[in-house]
């Protein structure tokens, strides 16, 4: 069966980071070999004859497993077929990588490398709680690139507490200097029940000021643009040819299958996903060859609003006949009530047969968009 993505999550992390509220787990052996086990049983289950164009495998940290794990992660895939596979993607984090556990990730097929960074500076890392020193991210580059990854992306936080606009900036150079051809950049965010959210409550850490945390956006988008790295996604900037193919199929509308605990699908109108929760997914596996913990049928109209909320994300626009021909619905009729008002305040343009965000409308992307929901 052809699908557009396939997503494999593994989520384990060596420690859990201040600002997370993924789902994610420290990592024990002996629970990774049980979510492996579990993971093979979904694997034949669902995962059999399919035909992705990407492959993302995401975490958590995929790379906290260990060399023997990869292994058997990666024989998994031989289930699939790889015919039209164009991208293969792994999230990475420094610290967990070394040259055998990246060469095995080659040998496997994999081509791109998503590496968690998020800053440089120490301080930052500290605030943040991730487990890496500032030199670990140089250092897991310098790997990369030793067993021959070019393609790769780095995550990047600006505005943690106490970050200065030159701090952002140096971040942002040192990614430019590093020649990186993909970087991904957010806005801290304070999610309720973390550490950093407690920290915040509790007056341990001050949040950026508004405007500064404005200025850091802006800067971003010029100092990449400069570096030849171009917006295509409201946080994403790439090098010509280095944009993720997996994350724009899915922002496009594509159709794509998770697999594993809390992994989400979306086939035809249904959504479904695992339960997050990593012991109740070995163990609903194991025993139900199973985990699925909702089913939601989604209206046409409702996925085509959703598909032209997420798709206006991207620099190009929604192009209306693609859209049309993708979702079955006309966007002009779909965003009848919304569309004449945020054209005339400026906020939305066509571009030719393109529906986009105009470029003042970015930094307030998030609510001009929720007026289309
Ligand atoms: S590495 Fe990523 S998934 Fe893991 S705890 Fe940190 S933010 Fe969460």
């Amino acid at each position: 069966m052809k699908i557009k993505n396939f997503y494999v999550h593994i989520p384990f992390c060596l420690r859990r980071c201040n600002y997370c509220d993924f789902a994610s787990s420290e990592y024990s052996p002996h629970l990774a070999e049980e979510y492996l086990e579990a993971l093979g049983i979904e694997f034949t289950r669902r995962a059999y004859g399919m035909r992705p164009e990407t492959i993302y495998i995401g975490g958590g940290t995929p790379t906290c497993l260990s060399y023997e794990m990869i292994e058997e992660l990666t024989d998994m895939l031989d289930l699939l077929d790889l015919r039209d596979l164009k991208e293969f993607t792994v999230e990475a984090n420094p610290g967990t990588l070394s040259v055998d556990k990246l060469m095995l990730l080659r040998e496997a097929g994999i081509t791109r490398i998503s590496l968690g960074v998020q800053t440089f500076n120490q301080h930052g890392l500290d605030v943040l709680g991730r487990f890496h020193g500032a030199k670990d991210a140089r250092f897991a580059i310098a790997q990369l690139r030793e067993v021959g990854f070019e393609n790769i992306s780095l995550d990047l936080i600006f505005a943690w507490p106490g970050q200065t606009a030159e701090e952002w900036l140096e971040d942002l150079q040192m990614a430019i200097k590093l020649d990186i051809p993909h970087i991904s950049c957010y806005g801290l965010s304070y999610p309720e029940g973390t550490p950093i959210a407690k920290m915040l409550a509790n007056g341990r850490v001050t949040q950026v000021e508004e405007s500064l945390e404005r200025d850091m956006f802006d800067r971003t988008a010029e100092v990449l643009a400069e570096a030849g790295l171009a917006r295509y996604e409201i946080s994403n900037f790439a090098k010509e040819g280095h944009q993720c193919q997996h994350n724009l199929n899915y922002w496009r509308g594509g159709t794509y299958i998770g697999i594993g605990a809390g992994a989400h699908s979306y086939e035809g109108n249904t959504r479904f996903g695992n339960c997050p929760d990593v012991g109740l997914y070995v163990k609903k596996m194991s025993s139900a060859g199973t985990a699925i913990d909702f089913i939601d049928e989604i209206s046409r109209e409702a996925r085509a609003r959703e598909c032209a909320v997420i798709w206006l994300r991207l620099a190009e626009g929604v192009d209306k006949d693609l859209f049309c021909n993708s979702v079955g619905i006309e966007l002009e009729e779909l965003l009848a009530e919304s569309l004449p008002k945020l054209l005339a305040e400026g906020w939305l343009e066509w571009r030719g047969n393109r529906l986009r965000l105009t470029d003042k409308a970015i930094p307030y992307a998030d609510t001009i968009l929720s007026e289309l929901v």
